[in-house]
């Protein structure tokens, strides 16, 4: 047998190759890896029974099962596939460019939204008072308003600072803030469950992570235990920040929507 092989057969193979170190580094860190072992055994022997020893029968059987396993293992894999294609679609370098390319205004327009966000902190942390406030970016996180109760109001020192208050039917939870407004709070966020966040940071501080896992969102914490704060962004917190810190991370941030 005479075999060709050529440069396009090359950018084939390390193709192949990447894309399935890709779907195992995904599956790695989604815990499932027995799952990615699986489903190699399995293409292992369909490949050798449908192309080596040819057998008809039980080629065909498997054959549909494949057929049928790829529309499973987007029903079981879908938040995965969810990461990935967000991951894709997030070019944040190009988006930089057009932001550098506007100009200067919307940046003075973004300090007025974030003082506000930054004192309220502050107020909240001095009185060792609960917060968890998630700034959308470019994700939508309209699932996550859907959980709470809307305000859509302009952002105001005040009004965080009251909605966080003890006993505020709307304290519990998460406020969400998007284009520039408060867009509703008492929401529900997905709750990180990474191994490596420090044991005494409990469900307030793994929902800012779980946030910032699954979208581009800046989530800030202000500890009720510690009155410490700390953000989260794109599964990396940030602890114990003073107000400086969390304005030029706030405004940073902010910038890179
Ligand atoms: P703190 O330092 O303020 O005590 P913590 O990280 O130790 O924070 P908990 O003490 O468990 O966290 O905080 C519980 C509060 O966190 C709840 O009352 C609720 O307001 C908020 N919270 C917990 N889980 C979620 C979630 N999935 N989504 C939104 N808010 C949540
Ligand atoms: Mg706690």
């Amino acid at each position: 047998m005479f075999f060709e092989f050529g440069i396009k057969d090359i950018i084939d193979i390390v193709s192949v190759a990447l894309m399935l170190f890709y779907i195992y580094r995904l599956m790695r860190e989604s815990r499932s890896l027995n799952v990615f072992y699986g489903i190699l055994v399995f293409v292992l022997v369909w490949l050798f029974v449908s192309q080596v020893l040819e057998m008809k029968l039980l080629g065909s059987i498997l054959d549909k099962l494949v057929s049928v396993g790829v529309i499973g293992l987007i029903v079981l894999f879908q938040e995965e596939i969810r990461h990935f294609l967000y991951n894709l679609g997030a070019h944040q370098k190009a988006k930089n460019l057009i932001r550098w390319f506007r100009g200067s205004t919307e940046q003075e327009a973004d300090k007025e939204s974030i003082m506000p966000i930054v004192m309220a902190c502050m107020n909240m942390a001095r009185g060792k008072v609960g917060a968890l406030i998630v700034i959308e970016r470019s994700t939508p996180l309209d699932d996550i308003v859907d959980t709470g109760d809307v305000i859509d109001a302009k952002i105001n020192q005040r009004l965080i600072e009251n909605i966080f208050f003890k006993n505020s039917p709307l304290h519990d939870g998460a406020m969400v803030i998007s284009n520039k407004r408060i867009r509703a709070a008492g929401c529900i966020l997905p709750v990180s469950h990474k191994t490596d966040i420090p044991k005494e940071l409990g469900l307030r501080h793994r929902a800012a992570m779980g946030i910032s896992q699954d979208s581009d969102a800046v989530a800030i914490v202000v500890s009720e235990e510690t009155g410490r704060i700390s953000v989260a962004v794109k599964g990396e917190f940030q602890l114990r920040l003073s107000a400086e810190q969390l304005e030029s991370i706030l405004t940073r941030e902010m910038s890179m929507v």
